[in-house]
């Protein structure tokens, strides 16, 4: 399954906002974009000044989209077709929502991994089990009343043992976490001021109906 293995600090420099693309560290003053906030390459200081055309605007928006939640090009235009068919609600919403619901961003937003790229290898690591069976695609969608959990074999390993408690910063309330058992519950699809993606919505709509 195809993922990006590139410099993941590059990609917040490139849209110019930090994505949270490593965890901790993009907590702390070692954070690139707390240190070099421009654009990557070597005339990046000129670009940052640089206007964008309309065009411009709504690609990055839709780049920052796939790449906070860690989703390739034909994945996520794949994403936006199956919104836009939805016949109730509103396209850019439904895909967030969508991106939510990936078991990868569930495991992230339980609070058991620190970041989507590091929830993603736990998912692929055959860890989690949804609704007792297990399931190793970070794509995965989860629905309203599915419940995730780690498999009682992987509780064991240091990865599990060792967790410090579950920081309550990243679990929204629409995931119910039962923080002892590694068990979280969907409660519901997520509102829009509920999903904190620093991303405009309807101009990736646009972006995708030139
Ligand atoms: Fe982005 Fe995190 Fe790197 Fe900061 S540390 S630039 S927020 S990935």
């Amino acid at each position: 399954m195809a993922r990006y293995t590139g410099p993941r600090c590059k990609l917040c420099r490139r849209e110019g906002t930090k994505l949270y693309l490593k965890g901790e560290k993009c907590f702390t003053d070692k954070c690139a974009m707390e240190r070099r906030p421009t654009p990557p390459g070597q005339h990046g200081q000129g670009q940052g000044r640089r206007k964008l055309s309309e065009y411009g605007v709504q690609l990055r928006e839709k780049q920052k989209a796939r790449r906070t939640y860690g989703v390739m090009e034909g994945q996520f235009a794949r994403y936006f077709e199956k919104a836009a068919k939805q016949k109730q609600g509103v396209t850019g919403e439904i895909l967030l929502q969508t991106l939510e619901r990936r078991l990868d961003n569930i495991v992230y937003r339980m609070g058991l991994a620190s970041s989507r790229a590091e929830a993603r290898q736990l998912v692929r690591h055959n860890h989690f089990l949804v609704n007792g069976h297990r399931v190793n695609i970070p794509s995965f969608l989860v629905k309203p009343g599915d419940v995730v959990e780690v498999r009682e074999a992987s509780r064991q390993k240091p990865r599990f043992k060792e967790m410090g408690p579950i920081t309550s910063r990243l679990v929204p309330a629409w995931l119910e976490v039962n923080p002892e058992a590694l068990r979280g519950t969907v409660l519901r699809l997520p509102n829009r001021d509920e999903i904190d993606a620093p991303v405009q919505e309807q101009l990736i709509v646009e972006y995708y109906s030139r």
